[in-house]
């Protein structure tokens, strides 16, 4: 049988796959089957931070194997532990809780806001519109994106949903009985919308006053996407818990929870746990690329890369108003809105060798590995032209001239 078709057969279909037969994978290309190749703006949903050959983390991970692969976490691991003085001295925070994902990241946020509010009554969880948490019931919950909702209802309780940017909403729905305000600086699966300025000014000022807690969810703009480690240091301010995943585990699954000084006791023995969360191997694999991305100054590399791309993006935009209506994003996160849907001009994409994704509909997301140079940027931007001009003559879209 083919692989597409035994996929079919033996797999739940709640993918819809590139049809795309992965051979291997070197440096910012991906390699199918059939011998063709492809640049990586799309570096596994923001996880393949370094690309796809990094010697030192390919390293880690056999020295890591060789050791030991599983142990629970009933033992001290000191790769674990490492790990965790890392990510903790270059954030501030305190400490950190280890998942296997993203969502579980986000569950044991909700777990320590509500614990955390039972005492004082606080229990009320709001997101915001368009946001994406993850895909267990409490992330879920959070999550608003219709079609990821539907027909699992219900969710949980005392969950409410503010319009995104809205001060007045926002103003309107916080409260005393809330615990907490899960937050992505840059929405990544609702299209790259950026939180304005006002907004998350106006929710650290509501914070002061009524004495909730917020939650980053850093899972794909996190680890330098962005050009600083976390994008709410755009904001300059410090939000009490961080929610962490993607390219955290160097490209194997791991996930975690950042959580400040004050919220440090309030699981406690017992109060939370994982079997596989924080495995060694994932471990190692995150301890070499963190500390790979952070020896290589790599905030600086992606701002500069980032910019520039942003700008020839920019500069495609004003070549063709009737195609794009909006470039967004920052660093080596970057969303192109375009006026119409835009898959099957992603597909086209993807014929003349570029992976990237659309998302929203309409939004095509750029999220290539860190490491790419302006080169790479250049050679995609080519290559985006290209598939527009014979995008617009396959659909006829009436082409301003400049
Ligand atoms: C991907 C993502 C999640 C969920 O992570 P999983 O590892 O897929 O569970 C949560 N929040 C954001 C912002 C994400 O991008």
């Amino acid at each position: 049988m083919e692989l597409k078709e035994k996929e079919k057969q033996y797999i739940l279909q709640t993918y819809k796959r590139l049809p795309i037969e992965v051979d291997h994978a070197d440096g910012v290309y991906v390699y199918a089957k059939d011998g063709r190749k492809y640049l990586d703006f799309f570096g596994g949903i923001a996880v393949n931070a370094l690309g796809y050959d990094n010697s030192r983390v390919k390293s880690a991970i056999l020295n890591q194997i060789n050791r030991y692969m599983h142990m629970s976490n009933l033992f001290y691991m000191d790769v674990q532990v490492d790990l965790a003085e890392l990510i903790c001295e270059l954030s501030g925070y305190a400490k950190i809780f280890f998942t296997n994902s993203g969502t579980e990241a986000v569950e044991a946020a909700i777990k320590v806001s509500r614990k955390w509010g039972s005492k004082e009554n606080k229990s009320k969880l709001l997101a915001l519109t368009n946001s994406f948490h993850g895909r267990t019931m409490g992330a879920l919950s959070l999550t608003d994106r219709p079609k990821y909702r539907q027909g699992f209802e219900p969710f949980l309780p005392d969950v409410e949903h503010v319009e995104f940017n809205d001060v007045t909403d926002l103003a309107a729905k916080v409260d005393s009985t809330t615990a907490a305000v899960f937050i992505e600086f840059i929405q990544g699966e609702g299209g790259i919308n950026v939180a304005s300025g006002r907004f998350v000014e106006q929710l650290f000022a509501l914070k002061q006053k009524h004495g909730f807690l917020v939650v980053a969810d850093e899972i794909q703009t996190g680890i330098y996407r962005t050009g600083k480690l976390f994008s709410f240091e755009y904001h300059g301010v410090h939000p009490d818990m961080v929610t962490l995943a993607k390219p955290l585990g160097g490209s194997l699954p791991l996930g975690g929870l950042l959580v400040d000084p004050h919220l440090v006791d309030v699981l406690g023995y017992g109060g939370h746990g994982t079997t596989f969360g924080g495995n060694p191997v994932s471990c190692a694999a995150g301890l070499a690329t963190l500390q790979e991305l952070s020896e290589r100054r790599i905030a600086s590399h992606v701002s500069k890369v980032g910019g520039h791309l942003k700008q020839r993006l920019l500069e495609f935009k004003s070549r063709h108003p009737q195609f794009v209506s909006e470039v967004r994003g920052l660093g080596l996160m970057l969303g192109v809105e375009c006026t119409v849907d835009c898959s099957e001009f992603v597909s086209n994409l993807l014929s003349n060798g570029v992976l990237v994704n659309c998302t929203n509909g309409n939004v095509i997301r750029i999220l290539p590995p860190l490491v790419i140079e302006e080169a790479h940027a250049d050679n995609f931007m080519s290559i985006l032209e290209e598939t527009y001009d014979a995008h617009v003559s396959r659909f006829n879209f009436k082409e301003v001239t400049a």
